[in-house]
């Protein structure tokens, strides 16, 4: 077992299983992706650490136990077509290739979009597409989705996202101000929706059209 595997391992037990999280697929999916891989050379060493950490771009990789909490929600089967928003490094991406069949991932910035598909790929994944757009608005042409994740904030609840979700369906997305927002999971059934408010969080805003507006500061970073 390498250093890593042993890392991967202990940050399952610790910060994973004992704060609750208890799908088997899910656990599995977290021991086996090399977290590492997805964050700076730099910053190997504290890839397995409780919490997230920067990718250039001013984004961040989500904490890991926020990686698998919100994956526990969306609930991803191996028949399930599964939307990501806001692919970044790509971690979260990975986890759910692992767990669903076909895996669709947008990410409003090109840069992050190239890295995150040229390390998918070199990692073998072959179930994944990448696009860069608004996510806000969705993927109309792969609609419906089994399940979606949005990872950043969001203000409110995107109307194209509950539309393209299928029957069924698990929408998993923070929603609140931008620095605070509550992790809420839409569910689909019988063309009802259904709200359930979880945890607090923290995430990067989501930027577009049913999102925040971006600050003119940041079109120069
Ligand atoms: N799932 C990622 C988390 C990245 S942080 C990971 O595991 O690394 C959130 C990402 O959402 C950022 O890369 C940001 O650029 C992106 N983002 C913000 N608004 C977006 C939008 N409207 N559409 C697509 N991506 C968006």
């Amino acid at each position: 077992m390498t250093d890593y595997e042993r890392q991967r391992q202990r940050m399952v037990e610790r910060q994973i299983l004992k704060r609750g999280v208890r799908s088997h697929r899910v656990l599995a999916a977290m021991e086996k992706i090399p977290r590492h891989r997805f964050v700076p050379e730099d910053s190997y060493g504290h890839a397995y650490e409780d919490s997230p950490l920067s990718i250039g771009k001013g984004q961040t990789i989500s904490q890991p136990y926020m990686v698998a909490l919100m994956t526990e929600c969306a609930a991803p089967e191996p028949d399930d077509r599964v939307l990501e928003v806001g692919t970044g490094s790509g971690y979260q991406t990975a986890i759910l290739a692992e767990l669903a069949r076909e895996v669709y991932s947008l990410e409003r910035i090109p840069e992050l979009a190239e890295r995150a598909e040229g390390l998918l790929s070199r990692l073998g994944y072959e179930n994944v597409s990448i696009r860069v757009g608004d996510g806000s608005e969705g993927w109309r042409e792969k609609a419906p989705f089994d399940a979606i994740i949005v990872t950043a904030g969001a203000p409110e609840l995107p109307d194209p996202l509950v539309e393209q979700l299928a029957e069924g369906g698990r929408l998993v997305i923070p929603i609140g101000s931008a620095h605070h927002q509550t992790l809420c999971t839409v569910k689909k059934e019988r063309n009802k929706i259904q709200r359930e408010e979880g945890t607090g969080c923290v995430f990067v805003p989501l930027i577009g059209t049913f999102g925040w507006e971006e600050k003119p500061s940041g079109r120069h970073s």
